[in-house]
């Protein structure tokens, strides 16, 4: 399978409109067209990483993080960053990353994190993004009306709550005159022609409009496709960053045991009153001391994330909010089987993907 399909696939999962405006992210080095033979999967991609992706002979490496943040302003083997890069290039190894939009995608970062540490109904904490909604007119002689039909579901157009293929379809007349240079499907030049034809509404969400054009004009008999686009003010899904949710009833202490047990680490910083016990739970995976006042404005009895400083803490502690630091590497590392899983899901079976084992935060605490 080539670079290019695995990236589409990734793509699809956590799309550009998801990624943040600081952010830089995407499929960042390599040729789309490369064969890719094994695929590795790690947070970060740094010289170890590379070295195992040789050693098991991966050449498509996925990361949270992403290789190219700030702009490069060499490609030597001068400096760390620039020379890993460079070597990367030379062994032909495809690197693709997924950041702000893996955080927000639906089964991303976040959503991983609540469904471990067991939270039910999670609601977004910060939403960031709301889907831009599209009605599409499409004009079709009523011969083809049902073909035209299948292959707009077939796209994704049409989807209201649980059902697919919504449309409404109204009978007319059509009429067109073709011009000397056309090539029409029916008609003559030069003759008034009168055909019946259904008009076809349907919604489309934003990610799937320019398929659902490009596979509709496909499928149409017509050399010159009559349809409309019109942006709706209806209110599309929202993506954003962190969750938040309901958990059984617990005390803090407890629960403090249920988090480091499910990521898997040692230690937890604990910032604010630990004597209480909780119910509505808010996290960010990552780095989420920015939204330590949505999880207060939210009612969280404890917001869980990373890479909480002194600051934050007196801040958390002024709103009287309880946040619990599991450590920026911990709360994202939980992504990397669920990436595995998507792609073993839709690849089926044809490439090999394997996990980066031997990563660790880059701190101890001794
Ligand atoms: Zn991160």
């Amino acid at each position: 399978m080539k670079a290019a399909k695995i990236i589409k696939l990734l793509d699809n999962w956590t799309p550009r409109y998801l990624v943040d405006k600081w952010d830089n992210t995407g499929f960042q080095i390599g040729d789309p067209e490369v064969k890719i033979r094994k695929i590795l999967i790690a947070l970060d991609l740094d010289r170890r990483v590379l070295e195992k992706a040789l050693e098991i002979d991966a050449n498509m490496i996925i990361t949270h993080h992403p290789i190219i943040f700030t702009p490069l302003k060499s490609l030597n083997k001068l400096s760390y960053k620039e020379s890993l890069i460079y070597d990367i290039i030379k062994e032909d190894i495809v690197v693709y990353n997924a950041h702000t939009n893996l955080d927000m995608a639906n089964g991303g970062v976040n959503d991983t994190l609540a469904k471990i540490l067991g939270i039910k109904n999670p609601r977004l904490l910060k939403p960031i993004y709301e889907e831009n909604l599209y009605k599409l007119v499409v004009f079709v002689p009523n011969s083809h009306r049902d073909l035209i039909l299948q292959v707009l579901g077939d796209e994704g157009a049409g989807y209201i709550g649980n059902y697919s293929h919504c449309t409404y379809n109204v009978e007319g007349i059509g009429t067109f005159m073709p011009h000397l240079g056309a090539n029409p499907y029916l008609g003559t030049v030069n003759q008034l022609e009168k055909v019946e034809e259904t008009r076809i509404e349907t919604i489309v969400e934003e990610k799937d409009l320019k398929k659902v054009i490009n596979a509709m004009i496909k499928a149409h008999p017509y050399e010159e496709v009559a349809y409309d686009i019109y942006k709706l003010a209806n209110r599309g899904k929202e993506f954003g960053y962190g969750r938040i949710g309901e958990i059984e009833e617990i005390y803090l202490d407890e629960y403090l045991k249920i988090i480091k047990e499910k990521l898997d680490t040692e230690y937890l910083t604990v910032y604010g009153n630990r004597d209480k016990t909780i119910k509505t739970v808010a996290l960010c995976g990552g780095s989420g001391a920015s939204f330590i006042k949505d999880a207060f404005l939210n009612k969280a009895d404890v917001y869980i994330t990373g890479d909480i400083k002194y600051h934050d803490a007196q801040y958390g502690d002024e709103l009287g909010l309880t946040i619990v630091d599991a450590g920026h590497f911990h709360t994202e590392k939980v992504i990397l089987p669920v990436i595995k899983e998507y792609l073993e899901r839709n690849i089926k079976g044809t490439i090999e993907i394997e996990i980066y084992q031997e990563s660790s935060p880059p701190y101890i605490v001794v």
